[in-house]
């Protein structure tokens, strides 16, 4: 589904899945891959937005749960794209990953990346993302903010009316405040989560801020 010139979605499939992201530029890239066995599913919908998967050209992630992760592998194998993880994502690759699953009762999928993104920002052509670490739910959590269009790829750090999970390794509660009242202070159109719904509008996704801190943050 098209959001925007330049960036569709499309929504998890089921239990263990995520919401991907395309970004959809002078370079492809799609965030996300989300679960293996939905990935012929996922490959259809790009196909039905015109994406082959030889178009795309990075794979990347928001953090390195399972859910997010397990599909990078088969992707590139699939697609001939690179995996291009964030410099914290192999800093915490142990824990987010392999312990997380573990404690989760299921095999870590790992992978091997090709190389990494710059630290703070990612360039596709005509856009542009910052990369803002937003840890709590996870100590590896990337949020991509395109401040032109008010874009905010965010993972499981906020979702509609909730909050990304605190009580995994890694997982911080006073980080999350932290690291949601920050993203609370930027100009978002669209807030993307990793799970759930989508909230597009600049009135909406304010609303959803001030829901989560009256709602969610006073517990964690
Ligand atoms: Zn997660
Ligand atoms: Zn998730």
């Amino acid at each position: 589904m098209k959001l925007t010139d330049n960036l569709y979605f499309y929504p998890e499939k089921g239990i263990l899945d995520c919401n991907t992201y395309v970004i959809k530029d002078n370079l492809t890239v799609i965030i996300d891959p989300g679960f293996t066995e939905f990935l012929p599913a996922l490959i259809e919908d790009l196909g039905k937005d015109g994406i082959d998967p030889e178009d795309i050209d990075i794979i990347t992630n928001t953090h390195l749960h399972l859910d997010h992760c397990w599909a990078n592998t088969a992707l590139k194998e699939t697609s001939g794209a690179k995996i291009l993880s964030h410099p914290l994502h192999q800093k915490f690759y142990n824990i987010t990953l392999i312990e997380v699953s573990k404690i989760l009762g299921l095999t870590a999928v790992g992978f091997k990346e090709d190389g990494y993104l710059d630290n703070n920002w990612l360039n596709s052509g005509d856009m542009e993302f910052e990369l803002i670490h937003s840890p709590g739910h996870s100590l590896d959590s990337i949020c991509f903010y395109n401040k032109k269009e008010g874009i905010l790829i965010c993972g499981d750090v906020i979702f509609n009316q909730n909050t990304g999970r605190v009580d995994l390794p890694g997982g911080n509660g006073e980080q999350l405040k932290h690291s949601i009242e920050e993203l609370s202070r930027l100009k978002i159109e669209y807030l993307l989560p990793g799970h759930m719904d989508i909230i597009t509008g600049a009135e909406k996704v304010k609303r959803n801020f001030e829901f989560i801190k009256e709602n969610i943050l006073s517990w964690l």
